[in-house]
């Protein structure tokens, strides 16, 4: 292969048309849960004021601490590659007045998204995501909703040996005087603690879950746990999304070290986690946010979310299986290359295509055995050669056959063909 002078940057890639192939039954999975359940598309800026991602995900978190991409533009302001899309979502919803809406408001998305994370297997910094997000009620229906949508979508794309894994982490108040509780057992055991844990332990105690050093783990496994924490209102909730889990048939293991990576999540929160995958082996996940859109400027407003990785859920899937190539219906070829017949060919694979039958012909002036050995290695169905005594020949490419047809009927015939 020839090397190139450049090369995609450092955690990128480029998705050529086998990866393209590769990835879209993932798009229409989506495309067909969130079209059957009511989900609108919506599409954001691929970048935003950094002060949106800073106050809606968190100043404390990884990703506005250590993995946006941020720059100024030419008048001096701050704008960040959107990292995630939620808050771009919600700061659309309050811009655009959707409280007026019928709610809730049901929208799915899928678009490109960057972090500067470390590459490896599964991480990248630029990468996809498809999401969805019911903003407007509290009910536990909807997280259970959320919930359903992401398992029937993966399911729907054919991943195996996914788990869910699901927690709670109750209302800001709750959290607030949990994580003092837990900023004392960690510093009771400060001397346990490695450096990187010890100074998150004011910004990010939760964080400490994460950590898979033998040290902090002995210390988490007797740290209070917020399940154990939760008071009436938020125990019922839990309680309820639970029910409907069970009811729904979906399987799910309560996980209460359970976190995530952006701090707007209030109450539900999980993860679709499949072993596959490795060290990255998180497909998708999601929770509550009652908080963040009133955080960024809107009405009090309850939702529920979700985003599951593209690449991901790719690399879940067994790829064994290259997806095929699915070659033209109709190659047009001309046994003369004078201009005259050249553009009858190219009129009728134009009448092809209105017609709706995919359809190619030679853009580099082949030799006619030159075109029926491209019309061969790009899989077409049938070649429709033009003679040069005005003649024309329909060959079946799969059967070698060959015969005399009218040029007025060679729709028709095609057609009829079902080809
Ligand atoms: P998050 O927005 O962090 O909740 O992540 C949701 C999903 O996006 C994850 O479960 C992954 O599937 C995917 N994801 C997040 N970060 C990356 C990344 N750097 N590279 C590839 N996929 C990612």
């Amino acid at each position: 292969m020839a090397k190139s002078r450049y090369q995609a940057p450092r955690g990128t890639f480029d998705i050529l048309p086998a990866d393209a192939r590769a990835r879209a039954p993932v798009e229409r999975a989506a495309a067909k849960v969130f079209n059957h359940a009511g989900y609108e598309p919506i599409v954001t800026p691929a970048f935003e004021d950094t002060e949106l991602f800073a106050r809606g995900v968190g100043h404390s978190t990884d990703i506005v601490r250590k993995e946006m991409f941020t720059f100024e533009d030419k008048s001096g302001r701050s704008l960040t590659l959107r990292p995630e899309g939620t808050a771009p979502i919600c700061r659309a919803y309050v811009e655009h007045g959707m409280h007026k809406l019928a709610q809730p408001v049901k929208l799915g998305y899928l678009g490109p998204f960057f972090r500067h994370e470390r590459p490896q297997a599964g991480r990248y910094r630029q990468f996809h995501q498809v999401g969805a997000e019911v903003i407007g009620t509290d009910s536990p229906l909807a997280d259970a909703e959320a919930i359903m949508l992401l398992a029937d979508m993966l399911a729907e794309v054919g991943v195996e040996g996914v788990e869910l894994r699901l927690g709670s982490l109750g209302s800001p108040e709750t959290r607030s005087a949990y994580l003092d509780e837990l900023r004392a057992h960690l510093r009771a055991h400060e001397g346990e603690l490695p450096k990187q844990v010890r100074e998150r332990i004011d910004a990010n105690p939760l964080r400490a879950f994460d950590a898979d050093d033998e040290g902090t783990r002995v210390v988490m496994a007797d740290a209070p746990k917020l399940l154990d924490r939760l008071d009436g209102a938020d125990a019922e909730h839990f309680a309820e999304v639970r029910d409907l889990l069970d009811v729904a048939d979906i399987a799910y293991e309560i996980d209460p070290t359970l976190v995530r990576g952006l701090d707007y999540y209030t109450r539900t929160i999980f993860s679709f986690v499949c072993e596959r995958l490795g060290a990255q082996s998180e497909i998708g996940g999601g929770g509550r946010y009652d908080g963040l859109i009133e955080q960024l400027g809107g009405p009090p407003t309850p939702a529920v979310g979700w985003a599951a990785g593209v690449e991901r859920t790719v690399l879940a899937l067994d790829a064994e299986e290259e997806a095929p190539v699915l070659g033209p219906a109709a190659f047009i070829a001309v046994d003369q290359s004078g201009p005259s017949r050249r553009m009858v060919a190219q009129g009728l694979t134009r009448e092809f295509r209105r017609a709706g039958f995919p359809a190619e012909m030679d853009l580099l002036e082949r030799s006619l055995k030159g075109q029926l050995k491209h019309a061969d290695r790009i899989g077409a169905h049938i070649v429709v050669i033009l003679e040069a005594d005005g003649g024309v020949q329909l060959r079946n490419m799969e059967t070698g056959e060959q015969r005399p047809i009218d040029l007025e009927r060679a729709l028709d015939e095609i057609s009829r063909n079902g080809n």
